[in-house]
């Protein structure tokens, strides 16, 4: 059978568990860059990146006599360094309504987030639509509307298979007669026709420009940690559907494939606006760049 894949905390393997205290310090050689990289990658983190992460950490220290506990926190150290110029809060306008188009494949946590995100900017006194443009999915609305209710936000809905276009303008519409601070709109994830959905997400743009030519303020791609390298792809479909402006990672709890977020960083820079770690409603944190190294590394 394949290897479990490590958990947050992988350096134990290397260095094995509860060495802290005694251990012997090792010499920072080609052999322990070369372990380490292997580590890097089996977290996902892609061999460039990987590959890039050691040389920083190399730079200056070949030779050095470390103890794996220092070897870790520059290792945390450097992960940090690629991370810090991405971890930004979704931007807030003064523009009423705000549109936020949110895209991603179907099951990687769009709904879930959209709830989440719409719970926050509540609590934080903004008034939240939801548009359910995912028309093609009865059981994707359904779930939206549930987690609207949770928020305690409105969401429009329209019958199954009509136009996501034009539910997205209704939405304009009430939004703006609301007064309404933020519209939040889902959109279909399916890849497997991706002329369809490009002219999909492109007709959505095109009708809310019609409304506010800004509009949308703000695309968020929604990627699920534990498809690992995939998220990579999935980047790079989603930048030829849609003009995305920054990034939500789920399902970061309990995946060994976190570092995918690093090669993610490394390789498009886009903000990551939030992290999912968990299925209920307050199970959404801003991204922290020390905090994440330190568990990744552990
Ligand atoms: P959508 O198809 O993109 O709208 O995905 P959903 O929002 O329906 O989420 C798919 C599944 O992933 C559901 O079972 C969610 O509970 C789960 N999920 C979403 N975000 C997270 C997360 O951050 N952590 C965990 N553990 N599960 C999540």
């Amino acid at each position: 059978p394949a290897p479990e894949a490590p958990r947050a905390g992988f350096l134990g393997r290397l260095f094995g568990r509860g060495d802290a205290r005694g251990a012997p310090r090792r010499v920072l050689d080609d052999d322990m860059l070369e372990s380490l990289e292997d580590l890097l990658i089996t977290a996902d983190m892609g061999v460039d990146t990987a590959a890039r992460v050691t040389a920083n950490m190399a730079e200056g220290r070949m030779g050095q006599r470390l103890s794996s506990h220092e070897i870790k926190s520059i290792l945390a150290q450097e992960i940090a360094r690629v991370m810090e110029p991405v971890a930004r809060p979704m931007p807030l306008y003064s523009k009423r309504p705000q549109v936020v188009l949110v895209v991603g494949v179907n099951g990687s946590g769009k709904t879930t987030t959209i709830g989440k995100l719409a719970s926050q900017f509540k609590a934080a006194g903004k008034s939240v639509v939801i548009a359910a443009g995912d028309t093609f999915r009865a059981a994707a609305v359904e779930q939206l509307q549930v987690w609207g209710d949770r928020a305690g936000v409105p969401v429009m809905t329209a019958p199954e298979g009509s136009d996501p276009a034009s539910l997205a303008f209704d939405a304009m519409i009430r939004a703006e007669a609301d007064g309404a601070d933020l519209l939040m709109i889902d959109t279909a994830g399916r890849l497997q026709n991706r002329a369809d959905l490009m002219e999909e997400l492109a007709k959505i743009v095109r009708v809310i420009r019609k409304k506010d030519p800004d509009a949308p303020h703000n695309t968020l791609l929604v990627l699920d940690a534990t498809t690992g390298q995939n998220a990579l792809s999935q980047v790079d479909i989603f930048l030829k559907l849609a003009d995305v402006s920054g990034l939500v990672m789920t399902k970061l709890d309990g995946t060994a494939r976190g570092g995918v977020l690093v090669a993610l960083a490394d390789r498009f820079g886009l903000p990551i606006h939030a992290i999912g770690v968990g299925e209920q409603i307050d199970d959404l944190a801003p991204f922290d760049p020390e905090e994440f190294a330190a568990a990744l590394t552990g």
